[in-house]
């Protein structure tokens, strides 16, 4: 049932039904229509939980904004930009919804003085498991939700309508593309910059590093556009300093979905003039993963022409800043991918299911790419490294994508303790799903 256009309080009115109206025992899945998970599995036969109705802005005043649970960051950003304000992070992949990107933990340029998308929120109302709507703050009877909420992924309820902070914008950034020739110095660099108000950085090879650093301003002597024929992450080793309009740079890295575009031949001239710029979206790339994954082609087309299966190497990993070397160093050596997003951040506060320290500084890499398997090695063997290598760097994996610790493993990164009396407490018939299940199980 499509509920758009109808009242808040009517979307929580038809949702309680759609929820009730789940037989005990079946699985509860969210009816969405487009997702940034990288698992992919079967379409499930039952029918999933209707949210059509939570997808807008319900007001943006000063700077808070009240913001339905699955609104795409490119609604949310349009309506705050008309207000001269912007969320406090702004995950680069337009259909992210703010639900799910304080569930599933998101991270942007900002991260490395405004936290995550979570640690802005104020307060959300979440449908729990057991069925309840619940209001979780910081300060109240649900706290322990509000607080093991992230990187829970739907497991122990989901946000309906959430208060979050926002920040003023001016209409530019300009930006500067600083080289540096090794991973050390430009974790060194990070550690120093705190004149700014985003940073992000780019691996092409272990010695060309690159940090991108951006500041608002109010005028610009001239803008570049990456949302055509230009490619962004290219213009970062060949420019050193670009103006953007605010808009532009907080999407600059869906068009090409960073560089993922590549493996649908828009990075070739031709190519990219006959597909619409309208098209040149991450989530028309991920439908067209999520087809390939469906029909095998890749994998068959790799079969008759006799080249090894890939791996496919899709993670997003926080290591600690001054240990960022190392795990570079590894993975040059053992995985091999460029280019490589790294994205500075420091959590202001602890929150449970993902425990980094507060006012550390981290950088999470990102790669999203395949690599040969080996022979004699298991199929998922690079991940499988990646994860030991993270774990001895005293970091941490995001469940967006696939993961293989034992249980054990798992509950020890990710507060099985806190998480299993959260589930007691918010989901005792265990309605939804169980962390570990849907996100190494893949359930
Ligand atoms: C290639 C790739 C790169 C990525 N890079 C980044 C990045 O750079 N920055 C970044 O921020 N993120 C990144 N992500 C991760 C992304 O932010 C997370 O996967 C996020 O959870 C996706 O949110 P979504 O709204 O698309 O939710 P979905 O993909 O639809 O769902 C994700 C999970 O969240 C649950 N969920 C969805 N909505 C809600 C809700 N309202 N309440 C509770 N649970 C909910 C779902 O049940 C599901 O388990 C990346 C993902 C991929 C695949």
């Amino acid at each position: 049932m499509l509920i758009v256009g109808s009242s808040h309080d009517e979307a929580v009115a038809a949702l309680r039904a759609s929820y009730s109206a789940i037989p005990p025992g079946s699985p509860v899945r969210l009816a969405k229509t487009t997702s940034n998970l990288f698992r992919f599995r079967d379409a499930p036969a039952a029918p999933g939980l209707d949210v059509g109705g939570f997808d807008r802005v319900l007001e943006v005043r000063g700077d808070t904004a009240v913001v339905q649970g699955m609104t795409t960051y490119e609604d949310l950003v349009a309506e705050t930009l008309r207000h001269g304000m912007m969320p406090t992070v702004v995950p680069q992949l337009k259909t992210i919804t703010l639900g799910g990107a304080v569930t599933g933990l998101g991270i942007e340029s900002t991260s490395f003085r405004l936290g995550l998308p979570h640690e802005a929120v104020r307060e959300m109302d979440v449908l729990t498991g057991d069925g309840r709507i619940v209001t979780a703050r910081r300060d109240n009877e649900h706290a322990d939700l509000f607080y093991g909420f992230p990187n829970s992924y739907g497991t122990l309820g989901y946000a309906l309508k959430l208060t979050i902070d926002l920040i003023p914008v001016k209409p530019f950034v300009k930006l500067r593309h600083l080289r540096f020739s090794d991973a050390a110095e430009a974790s060194r660099a990070i550690l120093e910059i705190e004149d700014a108000d985003f940073l992000d950085g780019t691996v092409f090879g272990p010695d060309e590093v690159y940090l991108t650093v951006g500041t608002f301003t109010d005028s610009a002597p001239y803008l570049s556009d990456y949302t055509g024929q230009r490619i962004y992450f290219r213009s970062v080793q060949e420019r050193s300093i670009d103006f953007l309009t605010v808009h532009d740079y907080l999407w600059r890295w869906d068009t090409d979905w960073f560089w993922c575009s590549g493996a649908f031949g828009l990075q070739r001239p031709w190519v990219r003039r006959m597909w619409p710029d309208s098209r040149k979206r991450s989530d028309v790339y991920r439908r067209l993963v999520a087809l390939d994954k469906r029909t095998h082609l890749t994998a068959r087309i790799d079969r008759w022409t006799g080249r090894p299966p890939r791996e496919d190497v899709i993670q997003d990993i926080e290591v600690p800043t001054e240990r960022l070397p190392e795990f570079l160093e590894f993975f040059h050596e053992e995985i091999g991918m460029s280019p490589v997003w790294l994205c500075p951040l420091k959590a202001r506060e602890k929150w449970p299911l993902y425990p980094l320290e507060p006012g550390r500084s981290y950088v999470n890499v990102g790669f999203w790419g395949t690599v040969p398997q080996q022979p004699g090695k298991l199929p998922d063997h690079h991940n499988r490294r990646i994860e030991r290598v993270v774990d001895a760097l005293d970091g941490h994996k995001s469940l967006y994508s696939t993961s293989f610790y034992t249980r054990d493993e798992f509950w020890r990164h990710y507060d099985g303790a806190t998480y299993q009396a959260l589930k007691d407490e918010y989901d005792p018939e265990r309605r939804l799903y169980d962390l570990y299940e849907k996100c190494v199980r893949g359930t």
